[in-house]
Parts: structure tokens; sequence; C-alpha cells
């Protein structure tokens, strides 16, 4: 017999608000609207484990263990809210649906879409079968980060490749992060002049103008050589080869270890469930990216990874999107208007050696925005990014961030 919405109201199908994906978004939103009073809560996530992502370069860089960045997924969800284990496969935002790849359908009032990026190994011929063989990893992945973590320390001689795609990305400079980690690591160990370090780019410098002198300074001191303007065009895993290429240029490098931030994409669903722009080739959610509501489906929000926001994608940025968001989808709750808008804020730490960061904060045109403005030398190298990012944060994510004090 078919079901009605009214059917799914009494079967628990239908929810008040429903968010697609249980990561740093979805649960600090859960928390958040909580907190806010908001009844009727569930979070679609497949995964009974949850992530804490900025850690994984750390793990590459051997200055975290990897158990310390998963707890499991029941641990994390917000009290009264209810956690569906379960992966969606479409959005009918017309019938205000949503569909799954086991359960039965689900309903909403209003929907949050937060299920991140996906990782793209198909898009660089070669890669996947890389990541599988035994010189490549990347950072990206948890068990590849372990992986990472083992050849950066292994390795005495020969050459290391390091590479960043074009954004979309999330957390696009982390790419570099392991490198200068691993520089440290051979320098104190006393092999790092044995050691060709091939660092590479797709923009004109290391990151963005307000960082660049001092990424430039390490740049020099471990003897990187940085290759701008240039991609992953194709990895010979059996021959321990990865082509680069730039613009009129390519140039093939032989390996030793590769350590890859891969290409990333929007999960197709959202794209074919008609919630991405037209002009958006990238397949990302559609929204207004102040308010984070959709422009044409109003009882529909997109935040963190998969939003076709104008900030660069990282967890810093959806400290602020969930206050945002929570407080936009409380008030059309109560029936009011969405007034909270976010600023475009992101951040960056690069982990510069084994004990300092490059604290980045900027906005969506790239200028600086600092969190504490009294402390103007966190974008310089210095320890006390490092203890924040590396102690601090963590213990903020798992008791303050995911649980929607913060
Ligand atoms: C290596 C690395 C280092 C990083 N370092 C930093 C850093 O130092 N600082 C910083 O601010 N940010 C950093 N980031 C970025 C930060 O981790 C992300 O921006 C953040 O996790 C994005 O949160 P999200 O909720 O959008 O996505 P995620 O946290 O990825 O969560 C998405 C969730 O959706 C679920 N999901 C996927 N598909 C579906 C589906 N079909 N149905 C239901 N659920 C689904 C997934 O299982 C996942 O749990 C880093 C990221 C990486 C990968």
């Amino acid at each position: 017999m078919r079901r009605t919405v009214a059917d799914m109201h009494t079967t628990g199908t239908h929810h008040h608000v429903l968010i697609i994906g249980g990561g740093n978004g979805g649960v600090s939103l859960a928390a958040r609207l909580r907190r806010a009073g908001v009844r009727d809560i569930a979070v679609v996530e497949p995964r009974g484990h949850h992530e804490y992502k900025p850690l994984f370069s750390h793990v590459a860089g051997g200055t975290a263990r990897a158990s310390s960045t998963v707890r499991a997924q029941g641990d994390v969800m917000p009290k009264e809210v209810t956690w569906i284990e379960d992966a969606v496969t479409a959005v009918d935002p017309h019938t205000n649906s949503v569909s799954l790849v086991d359960g039965p359908g689900l309903t909403y009032d209003q929907l949050v879409v937060c299920p991140g990026i996906r990782n793209d190994w198909d898009r660089v011929p070669g890669l996947a079968t890389a990541m599988e063989s035994p010189s490549a990893a990347s950072h990206y992945e948890l068990g590849l980060a372990n992986k990472a973590s083992h050849l950066l320390r292994s390795i005495t001689r020969g050459t290391v490749v390091f590479t960043q795609p074009a954004e979309p990305a999330s957390c696009v400079g982390a790419g570099q992060k392991p490198m200068y980690q691993a520089c440290d690591y051979w320098r104190a160990t006393g092999v790092l002049d044995d050691i060709r370090v091939v660092m590479v780019v797709p923009t004109d410098a290391a990151f963005l103008p307000p960082f660049d002198a001092e990424l430039d300074r390490k740049i020099a001191e471990y003897g990187i050589e940085l290759r701008t303007r240039s991609e992953l065009s194709s990895v010979d895993a059996a021959a321990r080869e990865v082509v680069v290429s730039g613009p009129g240029r390519s140039e093939t490098i032989r390996y030793d270890v590769l350590n890859v931030e891969p290409p990333q994409s929007a999960p197709d669903w959202i794209a074919s469930s008609g919630l991405a722009g037209a002009d958006d080739p990238g397949g990302f959610v559609e929204v207004d990216p102040r308010t984070l509501r959709h422009p044409r489906y109003p009882n529909v929000w997109s935040l963190g990874d998969a939003a076709a926001t104008t900030n660069s994608k990282c967890g810093g940025a959806l400290r602020k999107q969930t206050w945002v968001a929570a407080r936009n989808v409380a008030a059309v709750l109560r029936g009011g208007e969405p007034t909270a808008h976010y600023d475009g804020y992101a951040v960056c730490p690069f982990t510069v050696s084994r004990s300092t960061v490059v604290w980045a904060e900027f906005d969506d045109h790239g200028r600086q925005k600092p969190t504490i403005p009294f402390l103007p030398r966190m974008y310089r190298e210095n320890r006390l990014a490092w203890i924040f990012d590396r102690h601090v944060l963590p213990w903020v994510y798992w008791n303050l961030i995911l649980t929607g004090r913060v």
C-alpha cells in the first residue's frame, strides 16, 4: 500500500528538521538546533564512526595517533536527535522527500544538506591504483594517512612528491601540511639534504598573498621545489612516476614516495536531485552564501563542504555557518525570516614544522580575517598556534563544537 505523508508522521519517517550527513556540519548543527529548543530532528548518516579530519594531517605528519581522530557516531550524536543509519540517494524538493539506500523514504519540513565532499580518486589516471601500491598514500583518508606516516618516516634518501589539487577541496592547503612536518623530521634525523622534495600546487604561489611570505620562507629553509600553476595529471605506480602539468608544459617526475591531496567533487545525487545551480558545473548545493538558504526551495539549506558557498571549505567556516544556519532554520520554524548572515570566514592552520603553525585566517576574497585582532602574529610561524591546533582544538571539537556550544 502506498504510504502518505500522514502515515509517515505516525511511523516516524517525517521530521521537522532532517539533516543529511552526520559529519562536522550535521552533528554540530543538530546540537545547536536542540539547544535552540527545536524538536524532532533526525540526522541521516551511514557511518558508524565520526572523524575529526584536521588531525589526519597530524597523523601523516607523525604528530597524532589515528585512534585520536575517531569516535563512535552514537557517542557524538546529540541526545534527543534521531540517528538514521542509512545513506541518502536522492532528494525531491517538490514533495519534500528523501530516498535512502535501505530504509523507507523520509519527508521533512526543513531539510539541511551537508554530506561533505568526496575524494575523486578516478579523476587522475592511475591515482586509484597508486593508492594500493607500496609507495603512494594520502592523508585525505584515515587508513591512507597511517600509510603516509609510515612512508614519510621510513625514507632516508630519494624523491618525495606532494600534490594539492585545484579547488573545490576540503581545507585545500592541507595538502602541504605533512610535507613541512616531514621536512622538519628529516632535518632532525640528518637526512633532509638527501631527499628531494617537490610540492605541486595549482595556484600562482604557495597559498594566498597574506601568508605566502611566511610559507615561502619555510619552503626555502627546507629546500622544497615548489611547482606553481601545476597539477597532477597522471600516476604510473609500477614505474613510480607522476606527470605534472601546467599551462603549456608537462614534466615527468620519478618518486620514491608520493603523498596526494586528491581532486574532490560534490556527491552526484545533489545535481541529479536539482539542488545544484544551473551555472555550477561542480554540482554543489545552491545557497545564498550569507543565509545558507536555497534560493529556489526555501525549506532547503546547506552548509559545509557540500554547499556552493564562496568561502574556502573548512571546519573553521562551519563553526560560523552552523551558528547562522541554526538561527535561520529556528527562525523560519517559528514563522519568521532568516536574519543571521555568514561572513565568508575560513582558516587553514599550516603545520610548518612538528612544533609550529602559520595560522592563516582569511575571508572569501583572500583577505586576512583574524579572529583575535590583538594576536596579529598568529599568521607568522608560532608555537601558540601549534598548541591550539594540535591540543586545544581537538578538545574543543569533541566537547564544544559537536555539542553546539561554540
Ligand atoms: C586532511 C584534512 C585536513 C583538514 N584540516 C582542516 C583544518 O586544519 N582546519 C579546518 O578548519 N578544516 C580542516 N579540514 C576540513 C574539515 O574537516 C571539513 O571542512 C569538514 O569536515 C566539513 O564538514 P561537513 O560536515 O561538510 O562534511 P564531513 O565532515 O565530511 O561530513 C559529511 C558526512 O556526511 C556523510 N554522508 C556522505 N554521503 C552521505 C549520504 N549520501 N547520505 C547521508 N550521509 C552522507 C559522511 O559519511 C560524513 O559523515 C580538513 C579536511 C581534511 C580532509
